[in-house]
């Protein structure tokens, strides 16, 4: 089985959703999906979950956000359009964002994460639903009912140990999961999201409780390139990394992967491909525990703004 996640931008118009279920759809084994909300479209499109954090935080200033509400609403109306899936998911959507709106809150966070999630769930909604209308028997999972619970910091939730077995039984269902990624309930049942970019944990956190074969993370980028190629004229592809160095260069600035991604996937040893979803065919980059070292010593080149290290040796000091 293949855990694999996509990102906002393979999430962004109607035609970038059919490649990821034509990727989804050509390989058997890649049955437990887990997507982002919808991300730019362009170069200053703005992301679905910026919309919602703004929309929350009208409603939290004002008491109303029909402008906002009617902005994001508006970005799943195109898609919805793009996939002829008629306007029953518009509506189904739109209602769930009022829901979140009237269950009110009593205190700002929660209210926002409530609200940041709904960019993933209404997500995974909708590819489902595409994925049924073309035929395949796809479902959306709701993380409650999978039992991915997470700790209650709001915005920056970890993961609570029980969740591993109970995800694990998402192993035995039939046909193809959709997850939204993101976010998960806390004990009390509260919506709570990780820190920004947090599907790639979902996914990993998914990996690990089925015991994936590999995570299969898509972004935009053919590879890990060793240096910033917005910075550095055509940077070296990496092909393969070890856990340990793409941690290192994550948290250094990479941005490739959320830092916290590779904790639960390490624990278990498998794999990550990172790889790109207007690409498929490129083998993209492995991560794994160990690797040969075949390019000299330097895995790549991070560098990230106002971060420092220091480190401190004394003699006769561990
Ligand atoms: N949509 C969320 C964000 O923009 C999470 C993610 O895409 O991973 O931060």
């Amino acid at each position: 089985m293949k855990v694999c996640k996509f990102g906002g931008t393979s999430l962004a118009s109607a035609e970038q959703i059919k490649k990821v279920c034509d990727i989804v759809t050509s390989d058997s084994e890649r049955r437990l999906v887990v997507v982002s909300a919808p991300g730019k479209e362009f170069e200053n499109d703005i992301k679905v979950t910026d919309l919602l954090i703004n929309l929350a935080e009208t409603f939290l200033k004002t008491q109303n956000c029909e402008k906002e509400l009617d902005a994001v609403v508006s970005r799943y109306r195109r898609i919805a359009e793009g996939l002829n899936l008629g306007n029953e998911i518009v509506k189904d959507i739109e209602n769930n964002l009022r829901t979140r709106i009237m269950l009110g809150y009593d205190h700002e966070e929660k209210f926002i994460d409530r609200m940041k999630a709904a960019g993933e769930d209404n997500s995974a909604r909708l590819v489902a639903k595409y994925l049924k209308s073309i035929g395949y028997n796809a479902q959306y999972i709701n993380p409650k009912d999978a039992g991915l619970f997470l700790s209650d910091e709001y915005g920056n939730a970890r993961v609570l140990p029980q969740s591993f077995k109970n995800l694990s039984k998402l192993r035995d269902m039939d046909g193809i999961l959709i997850f939204p990624g993101f976010f998960g309930y806390s004990l009390s049942g509260e919506v709570v999201t990780f820190s920004r970019g947090g599907s790639d944990i979902t996914g990993s956190i998914l990996a690990a409780a089925v015991e994936a074969d590999v995570y299969e993370n898509f972004t935009d980028v053919n590879s890990v390139f060793a240096a910033n190629p917005k910075l550095i004229e055509n940077p070296k592809a990496i092909p393969v990394l070890t856990y340990r160095e793409m941690r290192e260069l994550s948290y250094a600035g990479f941005s490739v992967l959320h830092e916290e991604t590779l904790a639960p996937v390490f624990k278990k040893g498998i794999p990550v491909n990172i790889r790109n979803t207007n690409n498929p065919e490129a083998a993209g980059t492995m991560i794994v525990t160990t690797r040969e070292i075949k390019n000299g010593p330097v895995s790549g080149i991070a560098g990230s703004g106002g971060f420092i290290t220091i480190n401190i040796h004394k003699y006769m000091m561990n």
